[in-house]
């Protein structure tokens, strides 16, 4: 994060603003809006600023001196029309310790203004710490677009019912689940359609209703295979209310990163070789955080019940009555599959896939060879890429045709995937070769040819 979003408390307090035209109007408005008490020096003034700080604070129609800038005041805005004078003022400023933002010199402002959601007194800032101001204009579209104007009225009636709930319920996850439910159901539509009324007689009966202790949830979430804009709109939802996310190596950062932030996160990822954490006490942490009385998401990649161990995790939280709930996600081959342009079934090469997992046991891969050589067939293989020399020679030997192609895809659909397409006879030379590395998905079959047909689609990814 290049800078830190705080809110300023602004009530009553000092504000200076040096400069008069429409850039110090801008300004104005904002930090009045704030409730500051505004003092505006310039040799000129435009009227609609004048006017507009008549009502808190005073204009003072001469240029700007070093003795304006007087400590106590809470911050400090230049916005004269020259940079140099802006730049005096802001070294000024900050010589003091005074937060100060100085129009066309970023440098030397200690604070910025982002782009602003005003749903007072909900408000939500955006920023590009000054990188790219129209993206930020642009995302502060997207969200006005998707909150309600009314959102402003939903919070203020939260805010008068909000010692009514913490003396009902002083439980803090308690009271968490209550608002969740509440700040979205009933209430808030009422409020939407501005019957406040009703809004407050709902939430008064909800407070005498809700339960005063949260039973602890478990939701096995598949993360899917890496783009974070795979996951699954109930997958988002589970991720941003959970108080504990455990999560493994597969979990792509930018995934983690839409957990709610306060959640705590466990790392309990799995290497290939070495289990920093064994299947048993992963189950039994998720049985004691519930119990506790925690909503825990389990975040897996790809899908949890394709080769994810899901079943022996939900296994133990039924056992000892734990409520769960199972978030499917998008799996390795499909994402992969998509990804790379290589349809997995096709009427003419494939009418059925198969996905199997590559993984040693005792050293030995113990796979029906036998039927994975079967014409019409893809085959996808998990975890397989420290064994795809015998898998090749296996396949071959038990029948499959050695030019038969075999696609390698790396890290699939991230920014960083890579795909490596060959025949049996060749692809272990080029993974050997472009050294590719895990996670590593292998796709078996005549649609793998497909891939340059779509060579448009797969162009675009690679
Ligand atoms: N439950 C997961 C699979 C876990 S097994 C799912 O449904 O996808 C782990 C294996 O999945 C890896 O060894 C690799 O073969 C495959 N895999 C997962 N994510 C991948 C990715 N982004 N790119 C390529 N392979 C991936």
């Amino acid at each position: 994060m290049d800078c830190l979003p705080l809110f300023h408390k602004l009530q009553g307090r000092a504000v200076l603003l040096v400069g008069g035209g429409d850039k110090a109007l801008r300004k104005a408005r904002l930090v009045l809006d704030a409730g500051a008490v505004l003092r505006v020096i310039a040799p000129q003034i435009s009227a609609q600023l004048q006017a507009l700080v008549a009502q808190q604070g005073q204009c003072v129609l001469r240029a700007y001196q070093d003795s304006d800038m007087q400590a106590g005041c809470a911050l400090v805005l230049a916005a004269t029309g020259d940079v140099a004078i802006n730049a005096q003022i802001a070294r000024q400023a900050q010589a003091r310790g005074i937060p100060v933002y100085a129009v066309g010199v970023p440098e030397l402002s200690s604070v910025m203004f982002p782009a602003i959601v005003d749903r007072s007194p909900l408000v939500i800032a955006v920023s590009t710490a000054g990188h790219a101001p129209v993206l930020a204009r642009l995302a502060r579209a997207k969200i006005e677009t998707v909150l309600p104007a009314s959102y402003g009225r939903l919070a203020t009636l939260a805010a008068r019912f909000r010692d009514q709930v913490k003396a009902a319920l002083p439980q803090v996850s308690a009271r968490r689940v209550f608002w969740e439910k509440n700040l979205q159901g009933a209430v808030a539509e009422q409020v939407f359609a501005g019957r406040e009324q009703q809004a407050e007689q709902l939430l008064a009966q909800a407070i005498e209703s809700a339960d005063t202790q949260v039973r602890g949830e478990v939701y096995l979430v598949g993360a899917g295979p890496g783009d974070a804009d795979l996951l699954t709109f109930k997958a988002l939802r589970l991720m941003q209310q959970a108080d504990v996310v455990l999560y493994d190596r597969l979990v792509a950062p930018a995934i983690l990163e839409l957990c709610r932030r306060d959640a705590l996160r466990l790392y309990v990822g799995k290497q290939a070789s070495q289990h920093s954490v064994p299947q048993d006490q992963i189950n039994q942490k998720l049985v004691e955080l519930a119990l506790q009385g925690h909503r825990v998401v389990r975040l897996k990649g790809g899908d949890p019940f394709i080769f994810g161990r899901g079943g022996e995790e939900i296994a133990q939280l039924a056992a000892q009555g734990i409520p769960f709930q199972v978030v499917p996600g998008i799996t390795a081959a499909s994402g992969c599959s998509a990804y790379a342009g290589i349809p997995l079934t096709h009427r003419d090469y494939a009418q059925s896939v198969r996905f199997v997992t590559g993984h040693r046991k005792d050293g030995e891969l113990d796979l029906p060879w036998s039927e994975l050589v079967s014409p019409m067939q893809t085959v996808v293989f998990y975890m397989g890429l420290g064994c795809l020399s015998d898998i090749c020679q296996q396949l071959i030997a038990y029948g499959r045709d050695a030019q038969t192609p075999i696609a390698v895809v790396e890290n699939g659909t991230t920014a960083e995937q890579r795909v490596f397409a060959g025949t049996l006879a060749t692809i272990n030379q080029q993974v050997s070769e472009f050294a590719v590395q895990s996670p590593s998905l292998i796709i078996v079959g005549e649609v793998v040819a497909l891939r340059d047909q779509l060579n448009w689609f797969a162009g675009a990814f690679d």
